[in-house]
């Protein structure tokens, strides 16, 4: 059994390769939820609608974001109706988030995933961090903007000043998902926005702790591979490059990957995470994806 701690792009490529060499039953994969909001009157849980569709086989891969050759019917008549959307959300995206919306009137965000999940035929168990409401706020020179208004409305543009989530409760499969696992994976998903989230929520690092952790840079040489990731870590403190990623997670990390522009770096890693791989960590291909989780899961 492996559990994968996930945002919505970086970890869903690799769980891209994951899902080729790994039976789907032993997979658990618990997905950030901060950043969950209602948008157009629906509930919408990106990271979590990303990892579905990523085992469903369904994701539209070019923005992660979505059902690939979805069509917007819906969201044109909204832009003709002069209401248009801030996420532009696809017909069919919008018939999952719809029925999302309705479950959880009466059912526990964890409920519905796993309602939804099995009528995907998606064998692997997906996890909502949390059920409980919350929010990340990015606070910027221009103010303090909800995530997906930073994201999106200001195209990631202001410059961030610090980042603040609220420290909810975590489900109640995080940690005998973590405590079962024979590997924690911490996929190359964005460490302040994505993953510190998940180890900042009660007993997560103590669990973390006793497992064994592997984690994969979603920074190389000093910019993440995409997405305004390098802004967050400056805002809180930490130096953008791979050991800026191992030393937010040190404390509870086993083996740590990094790319292979970055084989200098290796020793210094080294002091702080006692084993650093090198790999081709741009994952551009299938191929790619599924060397690269052969390396994570030692297969
Ligand atoms: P979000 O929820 O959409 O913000 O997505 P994630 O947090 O899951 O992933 C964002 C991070 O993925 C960014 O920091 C990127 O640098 C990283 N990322 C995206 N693609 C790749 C890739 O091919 N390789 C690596 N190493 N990191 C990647």
């Amino acid at each position: 059994m492996i559990t994968i701690l996930s945002g919505g792009t970086g970890t869903p490529k690799l769980i891209q390769g994951i899902k080729r060499i790994h039976d789907q039953k032993k997979i658990k994969v618990v997905v950030n939820t901060l950043e969950n909001d209602y948008f157009s009157g629906v509930y919408i849980a990106a990271d979590i609608d990303t990892v579905m569709y990523t085992f469903a086989d369904m994701i539209n891969d070019e923005t992660w974001y979505g059902i690939k050759n979805d069509t917007f019917i819906t969201n044109e008549e909204l832009n003709r109706l002069n209401s248009p959307e801030l996420l532009r959300i696809g017909d069919k995206d919008r018939a999952i988030k719809i029925q999302k919306t309705q479950l959880l009137k009466t059912h526990s965000l964890t409920e519905v995933v796993d309602i939804q999940r099995k009528s995907l035929n998606i064998k692997a168990k997906i996890i909502p961090m949390s059920d409980e409401k919350s929010q990340i706020k990015i606070v910027t020179d221009i103010g303090e903007l909800k995530f997906h208004q930073f994201l999106i409305k200001e195209k990631s543009e202001p410059k961030v000043e610090d980042v603040v989530f609220d420290n909810v409760k975590p489900s109640k499969e995080v940690i005998p998902s973590i405590e079962k696992s024979d590997m924690v994976v911490i996929g190359p998903s964005n460490p302040i926005t994505s993953i510190l989230p998940i180890i900042s929520m009660k007993d997560v690092k103590k669990a973390l702790e006793k497992a064994y952790v592997v984690a994969i840079s979603p920074i190389i040489g000093n910019n993440p591979v995409s997405g305004p990731t390098g802004k967050f870590m400056k805002a809180l403190g930490y130096e953008v490059s791979p050991y800026g990623v191992a030393s937010m997670y040190s404390n509870f990390l086993n083996k740590f990957i990094i790319d292979k522009e970055d084989v200098e770096l290796k020793m210094k890693i080294e002091r702080i995470v006692k084993d650093v791989e090198i790999a081709n960590t741009k994952m551009t291909s299938m191929n790619i994806k599924e060397e690269l989780a052969r390396l994570v899961l030692n297969t």
